[in-house]
């Protein structure tokens, strides 16, 4: 992963005015964001410029403004990467999106196309790969650069707001899913029923697997329950891999581990079935003892997954389109955001929040009316 670029690449604009944009900024790492104008970027060559419509809220947001993964970002940043947005401004020479159409602009906001990785369709761990809310600019903010290269072309019939976890919570549990390698009636088990896992739920639902899944929380548990899961276990009050092998004779083929917590990794080996799968998802930061023996004796997978490809995130929204997941949404403004993030924390958002910027009129349309967010900076 490069870090160098977190400034969005653009130009000064030469149309004569400079607008700002209200967005939440990262500061300082730990601290609470900052709601503060921020230049409106406009697109240089191959790049475009969405306005934002909604920009769903992840957890990864608050590892990202905590900076406490291992490669951290450079403050001031801004975070967000579930952005959903219609394109108000496209760079010399692009030709795959136009203005007016709805895209959305993922973690994965633009890699090389060349190395390795890219060339086999694993774009995801393309070393000179950019991340959108990390080492660009992203989504909580009125309008956000992008590669159009590297956008979600958002079906007809699916909004802003539906679509705004799916590109990220969303492609990452119907990825993952797909990691785990189970088949059609077999056992997966989720653990962690938040953003991600309630998500994962109905994937794997639409996907015909049977669904075991682990939470703390029963509210959690009971929203798992009326999306489809065969099984609910409170690992709070049982060992999960102990009740999840008793109820399906040896446990589930696959395990996907949204939770943010490192016993749940642990847990999670445990309930992989002889021959399974364990995807980890979930990215707290630190580390988690293998069970050496369980895993080596049981010929089990212990598998990491990144987001998705292009492809996967077709697949994920054409699940969405044709009906067969729905995000489960709290729309809030984005002046809430860090009472968003402590209520996430806390485990206090049911599903996903899904910040609202339908009355977003920064820049370009005040510019018409009103001038307040614009500034004359000459001829060029
Ligand atoms: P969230 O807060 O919405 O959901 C987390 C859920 O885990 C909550 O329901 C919580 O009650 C539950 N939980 C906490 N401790 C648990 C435990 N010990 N056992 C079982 N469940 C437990 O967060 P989210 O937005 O769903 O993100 C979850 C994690 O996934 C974060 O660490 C995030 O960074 C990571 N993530 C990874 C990728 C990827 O590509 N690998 C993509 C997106 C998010
Ligand atoms: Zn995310
Ligand atoms: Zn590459």
């Amino acid at each position: 992963m490069s870090t160098a670029t977190l400034e969005p690449k653009v130009e000064s604009p030469s149309n004569k005015k400079k607008c700002t944009m209200q967005s939440a900024v990262v500061e300082e790492f730990g601290k609470a964001l900052v709601l503060r104008q921020w230049d409106v970027p406009t697109p240089g060559p191959g790049q475009i410029v969405v306005k934002t419509e909604a920009c769903g809220v992840c957890g990864t947001d608050i590892h990202a403004a905590r900076g406490e993964w291992p490669l951290k970002p450079t403050p001031p940043f801004i975070p967000g990467h579930e952005a959903i947005g219609l394109v108000s401004a496209v760079g010399a020479g692009v030709t795959i999106v136009k203005e007016g159409d709805r895209v959305g602009v993922p973690w994965l906001h633009s890699a090389c196309g060349h190395c390795e990785y890219c060339l086999k369709g694993w774009e995801t761990v393309c070393p000179e790969a950019e991340f959108s809310g990390y080492t660009v600019n992203g989504g909580f903010a009125g309008y956000v650069l992008a590669d159009p290269n590297y956008v979600a072309h958002i079906p007809k019939g699916l909004s802003a707001v539906e679509a705004a976890p799916l590109i990220c919570a969303g492609i990452t549990t119907y990825k993952g899913l797909k990691q785990t390698e189970a088949r059609p009636g077999e056992w997966v088990a989720i653990s962690g029923i938040g953003g991600l896992g309630h998500l994962a739920v109905q994937y794997a639902k639409a996907m015909g697997l049977l669904v075991a899944a682990i939470d703390i929380d029963n509210k959690k548990l009971a929203h798992a329950k009326e999306l489809g899961a065969d099984l609910i276990f409170n690992a709070k009050n049982v060992d999960p891999a102990v009740a999840l092998k008793k109820e399906t004779a040896g446990g589930a083929h696959g395990v996907l581990i949204t939770a943010p917590s490192l016993i749940a990794f642990k847990q999670g080996i445990g309930m992989t079935r002889k021959l399974g799968t364990c995807v980890l998802v979930g990215l707290p930061p630190g580390e988690f003892p293998v069970p050496l023996f369980d895993v080596v004796a049981n010929c089990i997978t212990v598998r990491g997954s990144f987001v998705g490809t292009r492809e996967d995130m077709a697949q994920t929204l054409d699940f969405a389109a044709r009906g067969l997941v729905k995000a489960d949404v709290e729309l809030q403004p984005l002046s809430a955001i860090n009472n968003v993030f402590t209520r996430l924390e806390h485990g206090d958002v049911a599903a996903r929040v899904v910040l609202d910027f339908s009355d977003n009129r920064s820049a370009a349309d005040r510019r018409e009316d009103e001038d307040e967010d614009c500034e004359d900076i000459g001829d060029d």
